[in-house]
């Protein structure tokens, strides 16, 4: 049994699937999944000391890729200071004005430890602020795994939604509106059908927990003109979009300004961070200054504020977005070049600097397309490539992420590992 294999079996007995969040456990690709000891860079090594180059960055949150010396040290000088105070921090003060003056839609903000715990409390304050219940979300998109999130759509295409998890009481899943991404007839209806019941609709401006899809232009639009007429908050849930797509996020890429919106990921830099911020009129509603009520004890820790600080000043460097799209780009087209050269139905699309690559023809753009894609090729494609040194992530429904650590040389090694693969793959 390898090392692997042997954490993976203790890890099982006493933590469910082995693992502290589901994806991490392979079930879509099978196989062991590799325990990871450190990282540095671009790169992971694992239990028994393998290199792999890193396509998963965490999930998103690491765009200067693992240990950067500067984010390293300024969480060590933060935590000689002491680990937390439950009082406020000059810090919280100096990355809030950040993120405010990064994100013009955002008059306040405050500060939370996960991307769950921002949306959620978007969410209770949308609610808080229009008096109303209902909530309008997209199929595929996922923001965190509060109840009235975990929905799936009704039986008609306008009725509300069904709990999508065990637990998730049928009372409060009846308030959830589920639509499909990127449908504009279907928006136009909903707010026809139910316009002066929605408190609030809550998108990912760029959908990344479905592989990815880019949004169309109209979509957002539409969603900002019917929102503003009916009366409705709308959230652009940027957990995974904020500064990983550019510097003023995928509001700023699109010029849509939402009421309110949601960051964690990135923002934290590799740490437990997340925020939730907007309109001036809706952020006053939050506790203390009015009903809605919202806390944490580790809320604005100073080791994660430290984190965030020192990744958003590095991030504000002239040329940084250009750099990371431009390798982001480099790599999708290196992959859909290899996928026609060995003529296997394999596509691929950057945002900035995260990326969908899916085994169908063409970029999908609504959850039913990337459905169609072959999974039953990309688990072969993930395992032949991770035992090639590249570690993409373990299901055909994920995106990807690229960090400034990332060389050209070393998108290039992935391009090739991805060539010979896809050569054999058309083979068997
Ligand atoms: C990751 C993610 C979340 C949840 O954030 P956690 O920190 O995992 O709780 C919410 N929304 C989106 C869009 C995400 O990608």
């Amino acid at each position: 049994m390898t090392r692997n294999q042997e954490l993976f079996e203790r890890a099982r007995k006493i933590i469910p699937g082995g693992v502290n969040s589901p994806v991490r456990a392979f079930r879509s690709v099978g196989g062991t999944p590799p325990f990871i000891a450190s990282g540095l860079g671009p790169h992971v090594f694992d239990a028994e000391g393998l290199r792999y180059l890193d396509y998963v960055c965490s999930w998103g949150p690491l765009i200067l890729g693992h240990a950067h010396p500067d984010v390293v040290r300024a969480v060590q000088e933060a935590a000689t200071k002491g680990l937390s105070f439950g009082a406020p921090t000059q810090g919280e003060v100096e990355l809030a004005e950040l993120l405010v003056k990064l994100v013009p839609s955002m008059d306040m903000l405050r500060l939370v430890s996960s991307g769950t715990e921002a949306t959620m409390s978007a969410i209770r304050l949308a609610r808080g602020f229009t008096g109303r219940d209902a909530i309008i979300k997209f199929e595929g998109c996922y923001h965190g795994h509060a109840d009235s999130l975990l929905v799936k759509a009704g039986s008609g295409a306008l009725t509300f939604g069904n709990p999508s998890s065990g637990g998730v009481p049928a009372d409060l899943a009846k308030h959830t509106l589920v639509l499909d991404y990127n449908s504009v007839d279907q928006l136009e209806d909903a707010f026809r059908q139910h316009g002066d019941k929605i408190a609030a609709v809550i998108v990912e401006p760029v959908a990344g927990n479905m592989n990815l899809i880019a949004p169309k232009t109209e979509f957002l639009k539409t969603l900002r003109e019917l929102c503003s007429r009916h009366g409705a908050v709308l959230i652009f849930d940027e957990v995974m979009t904020g500064f990983r797509v550019g510097i003023n996020s995928a509001q700023g890429l699109y010029g849509i300004t939402p009421d309110l919106s949601t960051f964690g990921k990135v923002i934290g830099g590799g740490m437990p961070l997340g925020a939730f911020g907007g309109r001036r009129d809706i952020m006053e509603k939050i506790a203390p200054l009015g009903p809605v009520y919202q806390a944490g004890t580790l809320s604005g820790n100073p080791l994660s504020v430290a984190a965030g600080l020192a990744t958003l000043r590095l991030i504000q460097q002239p040329g940084f977005y250009a750099s990371l799209s431009a390798k982001t780009l480099r790599l999708t087209e290196g992959l859909s070049a290899a996928g026609r050269k060995h003529g296997v139905a394999l596509s691929a699309q950057a945002v900035g600097g995260m990326f969908g690559l899916y085994f169908r023809a063409t970029p999908p753009t609504s959850y039913a397309e990337v459905m169609e894609s072959d999974k039953e090729t990309f688990n072969r494609f993930f395992h032949a490539m991770l035992a090639a040194g590249q570690y993409l992530a373990p299901s055909a429904f994920e995106a990807g992420f690229v960090s400034a650590a990332h060389s050209e040389a070393d998108i290039d090694s992935t391009v090739a590992a991805a060539d010979a693969i896809l050569a054999s793959l058309r083979m068997t």
